[in-house]
């Protein structure tokens, strides 16, 4: 373990473990087998990379992902790590290259895409070499219950047939139960220890706010919260991820959409341009993310609601991997609420199926309604418990208003019950409120006693019970019939008087002006040297082709900002701040401070 320290520090750059990086990387050094389970950005990569580097021969990593692997190896050597990958992209000449560099016991870690592995070929040459250890990266996708299975992971439970003496290592950030028995069973790992780390992001601050005009509220909170960051704005459909994209662009910002529509070269380009480039907003469909590891992506933003509260954790989950703060963001209305309550009624499968997806959506909407801590009710969802609110949620920070709803709600099913369960939110409103319309008159709406009786609450506030109600499954909404409302089982005991309902206050639309308030930087910050280090950064990355945060990472500059190192062995102190990055890059970063902080 002394090693494994001092490896952390002269290689890494930083100064103690996260807990349980060390206790795996214990026992992973010991040649001991791991099945660790830790939220993304809590610090997977080191768990392997450590260990291979402190055992005798080449580390092998399995990684599903070819786009990232040459950042992964980029990132590697900039610390100095003889690293290499070997996947298709590589011509045969380079291939056998990196074959020979590994037998001649000249590599430490080396990338290999799953379908090589399994090839004779490949077996063969790795039974001639030194391995220090097998890491399975994104190990769910061995499972056929999560969500990105790959068969060529199936293939893998050789490893342990093949080489029985090697330790393995199968890492993931999917949290269930299910998945996590699945992984151990199929990779033939009963016998590994189990890490489990808290699936807490404190660093993300989640909120969820009413949708008005998605729009305007979308570029407000990019203006004012996020100028020049990167980040991903998710929506439903591929028609409207080009449509935001392409009105962000207008709107002067840099925005490019993704979805699986795209032929693969743009969406590669796009991709590429995300990695490489800073402050690029990625407007883009679920089809983004897996594996983003960018490590920078500062938020995360939602204009259509997701339909679990996994996908929801998993999306949001890309932001700040760093550990700086970041924001999840979204905005919902009752049309998301009325749309995805139709999908659901509409897909096909077993009733058993879609009684799980109603019960998944349900769990999903209760978030958005929620009024206490969001982060509670998310860890709670995957059985983990927060003893106090978090105080980094938008329920935290403003706390949300409730009032008694009960009459209300009374007035709204019976309205829905008295028009014959046939039309949809608006028209009953209007009958609520008693507005005479050509609708209202045709179906003598006018002569029912629930005519006007709601008059003292206008239209949006309408719109929030009648949203809250279908949220909660006491109305349903027949997407087959327009839109039409009807009285689920539910609500009986709200008609007959046996229960009540709290409702949750919405917020006035209309917002006072607020100040520009980056959520990303500390407030304290001199904006005028973090650029410079940032365009230093900048030049360095583009002359060599690599992603910006491989040269540093945003903490590590921020810390500069702050610690203003004067030589080198100040700034080998920064976190992040390892020997060969001091060596390569030390004097060009001592300058752009000196020269933004000459009193000092
Ligand atoms: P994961 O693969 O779990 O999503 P990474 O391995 O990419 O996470 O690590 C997330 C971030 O945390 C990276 O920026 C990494 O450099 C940093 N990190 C990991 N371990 C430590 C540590 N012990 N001290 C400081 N930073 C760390
Ligand atoms: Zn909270």
């Amino acid at each position: 373990m002394e090693q494994a320290l001092h490896t952390l520090r002269q290689v890494f750059g930083y100064e103690t473990f996260r807990p349980p990086q060390d206790s795996i990387i214990r026992t992973v050094i010991g040649g001991g087998d791991a099945l660790v389970l830790m939220p993304t950005g809590g610090g997977k990569s080191l768990c392997y990379q450590i260990p291979a580097l402190v055992r005798p021969g080449c580390g092998v990593v399995i990684s599903p992902l070819i786009a990232l692997m040459q950042d992964q190896v980029s990132a590697l050597r900039q610390l100095g790590v003889r690293a290499s990958f070997l996947n298709s992209s590589l011509d045969p000449a380079q291939a056998q290259e990196v074959e020979a560099q590994l037998l001649a016991g000249e590599l430490d870690l080396l990338y290999i895409a799953p379908e090589r592995l399994a090839q004779q070929r490949c077996l063969a040459l790795l039974e001639r070499t030194a391995i220090s250890l097998f890491a399975i990266d994104e190990a769910h996708c061995v499972s056929q219950w999560g969500h990105d299975f790959r068969a060529d992971y199936l293939q893998l439970s050789l490893l342990h047939r093949h080489f029985p003496a090697v330790p393995r290592i199968a890492l993931t950030a999917t949290a269930d139960a299910r998945t996590r028995q699945e992984i151990a069973a199929r990779l033939d790992l009963g016998g590994a220890s189990q890490f489990i780390a808290g699936f807490d992001r404190p660093n993300i601050r989640y909120r969820i706010a009413l949708k008005h005009n998605p729009r305007q509220q979308l570029l407000r909170f990019l203006r004012d919260e996020h100028p020049g960051d990167a980040g991903i704005v998710y929506c439903l459909s591929r028609r409207k991820t080009e449509e935001i994209a392409s009105w962000l662009c207008d709107q002067g910002l840099d925005a490019l959409p993704y979805h699986a529509g795209l032929d693969a070269a743009t969406r590669a380009a796009h991709q590429a341009r995300f990695l490489r480039d800073e402050g690029v907003i990625m407007v883009a469909t679920i089809a983004f993310g897996m594996g983003i590891d960018k490590p920078d992506v500062r938020f995360v933003a939602h204009l259509d609601m997701p339909k679990t509260v996994e996908s929801y954790y998993q999306e949001t989950g890309r932001a700040g991997r760093d550990g700086q703060p970041a924001n999840a963001w979204m905005i919902y209305g009752l049309q998301d609420v009325i749309k995805l309550r139709q999908m659901m009624a509409t897909s096909t499968g077993s009733e058993e199926h879609k009684r799980a997806e109603q019960h998944r959506l349900n769990a999903m909407l209760g978030l958005c309604e929620i009024t206490s801590c969001r982060r509670q009710a998310l860890l709670n969802y995957f059985g983990e418990s927060l003893g106090q609110p978090c105080g980094n949620c938008d329920t935290c920070l403003q706390p949300a208003d409730t009032w008694d709803g009960t009459e209300a709600a009374r007035m709204a099913l019976s309205a829905v019950y008295r028009t014959g369960q046939r039309f949809g939110v608006n028209h009953v409103i209007e009958v609520l409120r008693g507005g005479e319309t050509d609708k209202v008159l045709q179906f003598d709406h006018h002569l029912l006693p629930t005519f006007g009786i709601g008059r003292q609450w206008d239209a949006s506030q309408w719109r929030s019970v009648f949203r809250q109600l279908v949220a909660r499954g006491l109305l349903s909404v027949d997407l087959e019939r327009f839109g039409a409302l009807r009285l689920e089982q539910r609500c009986r005991p709200l008609l007959r008087g046996e229960e009540s309902i709290q409702l949750r206050r919405d917020p006035p639309q209309a917002k006072p002006a607020r100040q520009q308030t980056r959520t990303s930087l500390p407030a304290d910050i001199d904006i005028a040297l973090w650029e410079a280090l940032r365009e230093q950064r900048r030049q360095l990355a583009e002359e060599q082709g690599v992603p910006p945060y491989v040269i540093f990472h945003d903490r590590t500059l921020q810390e500069m900002c702050f610690s203003l190192p004067r030589d080198c062995s100040e700034l080998g102190m920064v976190s992040g701040v390892g020997q060969r990055k001091l060596e390569k890059y030390g004097v060009q970063f001592l300058r752009v401070i000196a020269e933004h902080a000459p009193a000092h």
